[in-house]
């Protein structure tokens, strides 16, 4: 599942981001604005005070000079008379008092001592102001030493008299010495018009400030809207994408997810999921001290319907077994194809075994029902192995083990039926392992053995003998059903019976060297070992080896292992009696064989399965079996052998029905070669 939606931050990135790069972005563009701004005012204020001091240098030494003209032009035009000095001074102040600029702009005129020759203010005409001091300085002396120094004019600053207030304000004159009347005379104006002047550039500036703030401002939201917008119909649009590609991812990953741990064909848990999720329930049942139990079921018979019908109508077998499967089992128990025909159920809170049993057998009823598959109905059943958890295993791998081995067991007391495991079924087990380990060993030590069980005509001849495998271990007899079945799950039967036939043949050379007839040799071959293409060539290369009539060969397969694949039987056992060997069916009643393939196949003898002569003359439907089997052989002009023949009524009985040959323990138990020559051959040979 996915843990996190991408999708969800998208629009938050989209607008975010680039939103937040825009606030920066205006703050910024403010800000160097404003530093702008400010740094031209500062350049400008610069040059305006320049400029302006400038000017009012200008406008004072023009006003200064023309009133140094017009004194002079006085003086000049007085210079005939006998006092030109005094007349001069004596007209000054009615000139002087016209020459005005404004409210603040006047000439003043001084001697050198510091005595007022002129001054606007005309009580001061005459007045001593040489100590006058403002601001801490005596600005009389002070102009008057500048105008000393730098008669021919001067600028000098200071702190004035303020015709217009109290306040003396800072002031600029221009001062220049007349000469011939002993005096200076300055013109002066005031810097306040200069800081009135900078207030108002200061002012323009500001509102110029505001404006490009306040359009900045503006167009940032103009922006930030257009961009908002855009982002939004952006971020919308990404997200409907990623919300898509999620969901593809989802699905995808679902899928994945499904086949890695479903089975495709029933829909059932697959092998591992089964066994992780089993894994987890161990650990739980472990800690709150529960039971559970895992069920082994195997489906009896599956490989014959597979084989009969094919795979398909296999598939929809099995598809109908795991749909019967879920069911039976609860919400909570969970359900896996193991593979193949094999099916596994986890069953949870068990109170008890009873409860186990009750699902067990309702799943054998299940599995029990016909299965109707288009036009075929067909009938299955099912083995049913059963380990309890915790009691039969402390991991996942050991507790299906169990469940498998108590299937096992199942399907050999006869199939259709459910097993608890046991203790004993699993040293059983180990001794199966153990017995399989040896029996590679045993093929390469010689440890299997061919007994003879002699096969006898209604003369009491011997017409020859069924060669069955002995495993001699360590001085022990191992019989066939130990370890044949081992044999062919390990894929070793078809190696043991060449061996077993080969061994036979040479016995049986050697006889006939002796002398003595031994007959004809019956083989037992597993159906299994016919599959391999190659049987029929190592059969062939044995008797050529050898130097073995095919003819004295007989070949026993099983009426029921023919049945499981009829087709491939048949050609099999074809390519065998193309060598000249004979083949007879065994265990003949058992198989359920169909006459239309019995007429195919290329067999020459039936063997009566023992299990219907063993209560013969007692139970009537066995009788009537066996004389059927014996007039059906003889219709079809096959020859016919009883096995398991026990006593003098049923040799007679089989004999006086038509029967050719018997074999059992009524004559014989299987044999070792040295016995089995000392017995009859001798005795035969001799008669
Ligand atoms: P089968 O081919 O049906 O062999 C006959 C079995 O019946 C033998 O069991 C034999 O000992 C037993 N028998 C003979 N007479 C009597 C009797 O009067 N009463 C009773 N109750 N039993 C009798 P055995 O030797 O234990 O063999 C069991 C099975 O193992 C054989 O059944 C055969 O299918 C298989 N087998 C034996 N040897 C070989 C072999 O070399 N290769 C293969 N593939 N299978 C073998
Ligand atoms: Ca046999
Ligand atoms: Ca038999």
């Amino acid at each position: 599942m996915m843990k996190r939606i991408y999708s969800k931050h998208i629009p938050k990135l989209i607008i975010g981001l680039p939103l937040s790069g825009l606030v920066v972005t205006v703050i910024l563009i403010s800000f160097i604005t404003y530093l702008t701004i400010k740094n031209n005012f500062d350049k400008q204020k610069e040059i305006i005070t320049e400029e302006f001091m400038e000017n009012l240098k200008q406008i004072t030494k023009q006003r200064t000079n023309i009133a140094y003209n017009i004194i002079d032009a006085l003086y000049k035009n007085n210079i005939n008379s006998p006092d030109p000095k005094t007349k001069t001074l004596k007209i000054l102040p009615d000139i002087l008092d016209k020459l005005k600029w404004g409210e603040k702009g006047y000439i003043f005129v001084m001697d050198f001592k510091g005595n007022t020759i002129y001054h606007p203010n005309h009580k001061l005409i005459g007045v001593n102001r040489w100590n006058l001091q403002r601001n801490n300085v005596k600005i009389v002396q002070l102009l008057t030493k500048k105008a000393l120094e730098h008669p021919e004019g001067t600028y000098a600053k200071y702190w004035a008299y303020n015709p217009s207030g109290k306040q003396p304000l800072e002031k600029i004159s221009y001062l220049k010495v007349y000469k011939p009347l002993g005096i200076y005379l300055g013109n002066g104006v005031y810097l306040d018009y200069l800081d009135k002047k900078l207030l108002k550039k200061q002012e323009e500036h500001q509102k110029l400030y505001k404006t490009l703030i306040r359009n900045i401002f503006y167009l940032s939201l103009l922006i930030l809207a257009v961009m908002i917008s855009v982002l939004l119909i952006l971020s919308f649009w990404v997200r409907k994408l990623f919300l898509q590609y999620e969901k593809e991812l989802k699905t995808e990953k679902e899928k994945l997810f499904k086949r890695a741990n479903y089975d495709s064909l029933t829909g059932l848990l697959s092998k591992s999921y089964f066994e992780s999720l089993l894994q987890k329930e161990i650990f739980y049942i472990k800690r709150k001290k529960d039971l559970g139990a895992v069920l082994f079921i195997d489906i009896d018979g599956f490989k014959e319907i597979n084989d009969s019908l094919g795979h398909k109508y296999g598939d929809e077998t099995l598809k109908e077994i795991a749909k019967r499967l879920k069911r039976v089992v609860r919400e909570t128990d969970f359900i896996s194809r193991f593979g193949g025909d094999e099916f596994l159920v986890f069953l949870k809170d068990i109170d008890q075994e009873s409860m186990v049993i009750e699902i067990a057998q309702r799943i054998l009823k299940e599995i029990k029902e016909p299965i109707k598959l288009g036009e075929h109905t067909h009938h299955i059943s099912g083995s049913i192995g059963i380990a309890l958890i915790p009691r039969d295993g402390e991991n996942v791998e050991e507790i299906i083990k169990n469940a498998d081995n108590a299937m096992y067991s199942a399907k050999r007391k006869g199939k259709d039926r459910f097993e608890f495991f046991t203790k004993t079924l699993s040293e059983l087990a180990k001794k199966r392992i153990n017995l399989k380990n040896d029996l590679y060993e045993a093929l390469k030590q010689d440890e299997l053995i061919p007994f003879f069980q002699p096969q006898i005509d209604k003369n009491d001849n011997l017409y020859g003998s069924e060669v069955l495998v002995r495993w001699i271990k360590n001085g022990r007899k191992i019989p066939p059903f130990e370890f044949i079945p081992l044999a062919i799950e390990m894929g070793l039967i078809d190696k043991i019976d060449l061996f077993i036939i080969e061994k036979a043949i040479k016995q049986y050379n050697a006889w006939k060297n002796m002398g003595y007839k031994p007959g004809v040799l019956s083989c037992n071959v597993t159906m299994y070992q016919l599959e391999k293409t190659d049987f029929a060539t190592h059969l062939k290369e044995i008797i050529e080896k050898n130097n073995f009539n095919p003819d004295n060969l007989n070949i026993e397969v099983t009426e029921e292992s023919i049945m499981k694949d009829p087709q491939t039987s048949i050609a099999m056992l074809e390519k065998i009696r193309n060598l000249g060997i004979n083949i007879n069916i065994d265990d003949f009643g058992t198989g359920y064989s169909s006459l239309s393939y019995l007429k195919k196949l290329p067999v020459s003898k039936l063997k009566i399965d023992r299990s219907f002569i063993k209560d013969i003359p007692d139970d009537k439907d066995d009788v009537m079996i066996t004389k059927t089997i014996i007039s059906l052989a003889k219709n079809m002009n096959l020859k016919v052998i009883a096995e398991g023949v026990e006593n003098k009524i049923q040799r007679d009985f089989v004999f006086s029905h038509g029967c050719d040959y018997v074999q059992g323990y009524y004559y014989s138990p299987p044999i070792e070669a040295r016995e089995f020559e000392e017995k009859y051959l001798k005795e035969n040979n001799g008669s």
